[in-house]
């Protein structure tokens, strides 16, 4: 297996977690460190000063120039939360850490909740490494490949036809020692060059220079300014061959973590959140002790998101 001196590097441990992270005081104080670097700046008015508005849950700002007032936790995934800061903190160093990926049902036995609430916070955190690898785009040399969620890994009849089967495109973009860098794992409505272009428009950087097998759609790269290498396969898989020897790598991976972590979802309704955490691991491997801490900044950037948005289910909330 590939990149084994990554494996073996450290992560923060569990007792210097706590030691940073451990009461409610330190978790805000974090969050608002992280938060506002330099100290408060209103997000309406962009002004600095302020006071605060004492006896609130959460410390809250009250903006001089507009009088608005801003939670610490407003305008974040954490908006609305009624669990402790520590709680969420200990969340985002179980998911960031767990190199394989934590199930829902992990996370509730370890933080103590109820399988709803760990789901939501686990989606929840998901969503914010989505979004945050969602600001990337991949440049250089990528190789790309069909792949499908529930079905086997490559084209052809075998990923269709079933209801449970998500189509996905798996990019690894080289460096210049042809060594995988970044990756994108991404769901497509399905394999049209309409839909390649898209998602090249969306996650390839213009000049990018794509190999792929050849199969039709992927010629839709050049549409994004991205140059295109047929590899001809002669009748053999990608798999067999050498140039698509990262793509089969990371697929296999890819197995391995879900079927190892989790288990079976909705494909169709989560497959963008599990790949997301998946790739946003991978694209962070060489700094695994600074996860928590970008998983925390992902989480204040991420837009609150209601559980309705998540799944259809008002009724619970974290
Ligand atoms: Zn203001």
């Amino acid at each position: 297996m590939a990149m084994n001196h990554v494996q073996f590097q450290l992560g923060m441990s569990l007792p210097e977690f706590n030691r940073q992270f451990g009461t409610e005081e330190q978790c805000a104080r974090a969050l608002e460190q992280a938060r506002w670097p330099a100290g408060f700046v209103c997000p309406h008015c962009q002004h600095v000063a302020h006071y605060f508005i004492p006896g609130r849950k959460h410390k809250t700002f009250e903006c001089a120039a507009c009088h608005r007032q801003t939670s610490l936790i407003a305008g974040t995934l954490f908006q609305s939360t009624h669990l402790p800061l520590t709680l969420w903190f200990l969340a985002i160093y179980l998911v960031s850490e767990a190199k394989t990926g934590l199930s829902a049902l992990a996370l509730k036995r370890q933080l103590g909740v109820s399988y709803p609430t760990a789901w939501l916070v686990h989606h929840k955190l998901m969503q914010a490494m989505a979004e945050r690898d969602d600001m990337y785009t991949l440049s250089g040399t990528v190789q790309i490949d069909d792949a499908y969620l529930g079905g086997e890994r490559s084209g052809g009849k075998a990923g269709r036809g079933s209801e449970n089967k998500v189509p996905f495109v798996a990019a690894v973009a080289l460096d210049e020692q042809n060594h995988p860098r970044y990756i994108k794992l991404t769901p497509v409505p399905r394999f049209t060059l309409k839909a390649i272009a898209d998602w090249a428009q969306s996650h390839l950087s213009p000049g990018c220079s794509v190999i792929s097998d050849g199969l039709a759609c992927f010629g839709g790269v050049t549409k994004a300014g991205c140059q295109h290498q047929i590899i001809v396969t002669g009748g053999k898989k990608p798999k067999e061959l050498p140039e698509f020897n990262w793509i089969n790598t990371l697929l296999g991976n890819v197995k391995t973590s879900l079927s190892g972590a989790y288990h079976a979802f909705d494909f169709g309704k989560y497959a963008t959140h599990y790949l997301a955490a998946i790739a946003y691991r991978f694209n962070r491997r060489f700094r695994l002790d600074t996860l928590p801490q970008r998983l925390l900044l992902a989480a204040i950037i991420c837009a609150p998101l209601s559980e309705s948005r998540l799944r259809g289910n008002t009724e619970v909330s974290c």
